[in-house]
């Protein structure tokens, strides 16, 4: 057992960070995800309202989930959710080598006349499609699969992406404190036929083996997910503890970075046509773009885009 004097480490070590694992007895492989300070982080550049804060809280957990499912370390995951006439407009995260981010495009006007504290996730979305990206630096593979934004929440929705989809039994489970700084999350899937890459020609839904892993992984608690004091590690064991065999396969630590830089936004500008260039600079000859990641806002004098032709 840990001594007291212990528990601030294991605390540090238990945010920010995901672990891997396996079950090799029941074919089933999972990941659980704790965010603290990154949440804030990403959160502490906009100045979302609480229900706005609170879904991209879960659909950064989400990323960060499914981000374990890339094949490739260097490779990419992007989730995005857009719909047709909700109050959210669009949501966008992404995944990189353990590097997060995220915005939300949103209707605040319509959130403050309408919505509960704890909207539902048709209540933000409306009529709206959850679309998630794979893509593989090394083997340029591009992969986008589309679902329905439907069911009560991110996690349902993800579970829909994989069984429809991709074929794969999953269960997914994400909660915010009431905070809506910690947030935490479990992704669990059943692959009985090994790796993928193969083909399943008989992927069983009700696979026996799969439904005790199952409801295992349904007894997690919201507050077990969130907890700052309890190492992602102490959980696995806590959730899997009977099973014969639990492989603990990788840990990898969480950031908050953001991929914007100006000379990719000076190159985007130097593509417009220059009437089009000149009216968006201000008085000051100033052209002002703003990283809808991270609120950073960069000033590019339009005198030295136009010596850059265009
Ligand atoms: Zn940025």
């Amino acid at each position: 057992m840990a001594s007291p004097n212990q528990q601030p480490i294991a605390a540090a070590a238990s945010l920010d960070s995901a672990v891997g694992f396996a079950l090799p007895a029941r074919h089933a492989r999972g990941r659980l995800v704790r965010l603290g300070p990154v949440l804030e982080e990403i959160l502490s550049a906009h100045a979302y309202p609480a229900p706005v804060a609170h879904v991209l809280g879960e659909a950064l957990v989400l990323t960060a989930l499914l981000g374990a499912t890339l094949k490739e370390a260097g490779g990419q995951l992007t989730l995005q959710a857009q719909t047709e006439s909700g109050i959210v407009d669009l949501l966008v995260a992404d995944y990189k080598a353990g590097e997060l981010r995220g915005y939300v495009r949103f209707d605040m006007a319509r959130l403050a006349a309408g919505a509960a504290a704890h909207p539902s996730l048709e209540a933000l979305f409306g009529k709206g499609y959850l679309a998630i990206t794979f893509d593989q630096e090394v083997s340029n593979e591009r992969y986008q699969g589309i679902v329905p934004l439907e069911g009560e929440s991110l996690a349902d929705a993800a579970e829909h992406f994989f069984s429809q989809s991709e074929q794969i039994p999953s269960l997914v489970r994400i909660a915010v404190d009431d905070s809506g700084r910690l947030a935490g999350g479990i992704l669990l899937q059943h692959l009985p036929e090994g790796e993928e890459g193969r083909e399943r020609l008989h992927t069983r839904l009700d696979h026996p083996e799969w439904d005790h892993v199952r409801i295992l992984g349904e007894t997690v608690r919201a507050g077990e997910l969130t907890d700052p004091l309890l190492p992602l590690e102490d959980l696995l064991w806590r959730l899997f503890h009977d099973e014969e065999e639990v492989l603990l396969l990788s840990t990898t630590p969480l950031k908050s970075v953001c991929r914007c830089n100006e000379a990719h936004i000076r190159s985007v500008l130097a593509r417009f046509p220059a009437d089009e260039r000149a009216e968006m600079a201000d008085e000051e000859g100033m052209i002002s773009v703003d990283c809808e990641f991270c609120s950073t806002v960069y000033r590019i004098p339009l005198a030295e885009l136009d010596g850059q032709g265009g």
